[in-house]
């Protein structure tokens, strides 16, 4: 009797937990948002462009936003070699 109540409390936690774990998942795709580095604009992530730029994922609203941030990177990788060269000549 007592094996059959711990089963029936046990059976009982699981479904909750179950259901909860579905709820969970369900919201996180409703309200998963993704910021546009490029004009810091919040989108969803299921429409959002995804751009992988040095081994890193970014969301852009636009390609236009994408198209931007690309080259504001490869400005911004051109200092940073310079600064190195400074950094080997000092
Ligand atoms: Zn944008």
């Amino acid at each position: 009797m007592i094996g059959f109540l711990v089963w029936l409390v046990y059976r009982t936690l699981k479904g909750i937990f179950s259901v909860k774990k579905e709820q969970g998942s369900v919201n996180e795709q409703i309200s998963e948002m993704v910021q546009d580095p490029s004009c810091l604009t919040f989108i969803p992530k299921t429409d959002a462009r995804r751009r992988v730029i040095n081994g890193k994922t970014y969301y852009f609203c636009s390609d236009e936003c994408a198209a931007r941030f690309e080259k504001a990177g490869k400005v911004r990788e051109q200092i940073s070699i310079n600064d190195n060269k400074q950094q080997e000549d000092l």
